[in-house]
């Protein structure tokens, strides 16, 4: 496996990080998630932009442009002959000192791995993921905006751990407020009366696969409404599904032991799981040529 690492591509044995690097020792930096299908990366537009307003918001300033950043995401796919492929661009503070001061951090630390993914919930996109709503609530935007995609992930981890405990697929987060948040790494919809309702995106990540079913929605003619959710909300859905780059379009047939709609996905998520599929296959930024 090839690995982009500050400019150069390097084997894995040697795409190495100093233990003073702050991404490790605090967590300081930013990353994204994408995917390539069919020889071209999906919304790398969207996903650089995220990249590059995440850096700014933790005023971390990403050492090379955006096409740039591009151009060596497209490179580790060629050096790794990969045409369809999950790819992880991180952009670390740096090595600094034990100290938690930024400024000590002369140079960022730039990488890109990319490795062959295939669908992240398997036979669950058939028969629908259990899914529970976790007592651990998602960092508030006044701590630490959830809209920046910074490599601490602790707060997501906890949600997937308790998740784990009870034998469910994923975690669904309540913010500070009692209003829905997301799952643990995807967004969330819910279905009702054919109705399509996601949460607005100040207690979430404003993730790219939402995006993308939204304008899908749009385009199938259904009604798309943005507005904060609660338990009754998920419990009395016809239909509930999450997003995400990694799990794509994963519907959702439990929560807490309700059954929602049937037990089985529901109709308008089969549909947007179509079309999302569709989508990826055609559209994207090529890799080769
Ligand atoms: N929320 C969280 C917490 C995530 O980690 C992700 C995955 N990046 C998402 C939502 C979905 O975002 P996207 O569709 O851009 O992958």
């Amino acid at each position: 496996m090839i690995i982009y690492l500050d400019g150069k591509y390097v084997p894995e044995e040697e795409a190495k990080v100093s233990v003073f690097d702050h991404g490790l020792l605090y967590g300081d930096g930013v990353f994204e998630g994408i995917r390539a299908y069919n020889g071209r990366v999906f919304r790398l537009d969207e996903h650089l932009a995220r990249l590059y307003d995440s850096a700014k918001t933790i005023d971390l300033a990403v050492p090379i442009t955006k096409e740039e950043f591009a151009e060596a995401i497209k490179g580790t796919l060629r050096k790794n002959n990969l045409t369809d492929a999950y790819i992880r661009p991180i952009v670390t503070r740096g090595k600094g000192d034990l100290g938690l001061d930024p400024r000590k951090c002369a140079k960022p630390t730039v990488i890109v791995i990319a490795v062959s993914w295939g669908a992240m919930y398997g036979d669950l996109y058939e028969k629908g993921l259990r899914a529970l709503c976790v007592s651990v609530r998602r960092t508030p935007a006044e701590s630490m905006p959830p809209n920046v995609k910074s490599l601490n992930y602790l707060n997501n981890i906890l949600a997937k751990i308790e998740a784990n405990y009870h034998g469910m697929d994923e975690a669904i987060f309540f913010d500070i407020h009692g209003n829905v948040s997301e799952g643990s790494g995807d967004n969330i919809f819910v279905v009702k009366n054919g109705v399509l309702i996601t949460p607005p995106t100040l207690n979430n990540l404003r993730g790219v696969t939402r995006l993308v079913t939204l304008e899908l929605a749009a385009s199938m003619g259904l009604t798309v409404v943005e507005r904060n959710l609660g338990y009754f909300d998920l419990y009395s859905a016809d239909e509930v599904f999450v997003t995400g780059t990694a799990a794509e379009i994963g519907p959702i047939r439990e929560i807490d032991g309700r059954v929602i709609g049937n037990g089985k996905p529901g109709p308008i998520t089969r549909q947007l799981m179509a079309a999302y599929k569709a989508v990826t296959q055609k559209e994207g930024s090529p890799i080769y040529g």
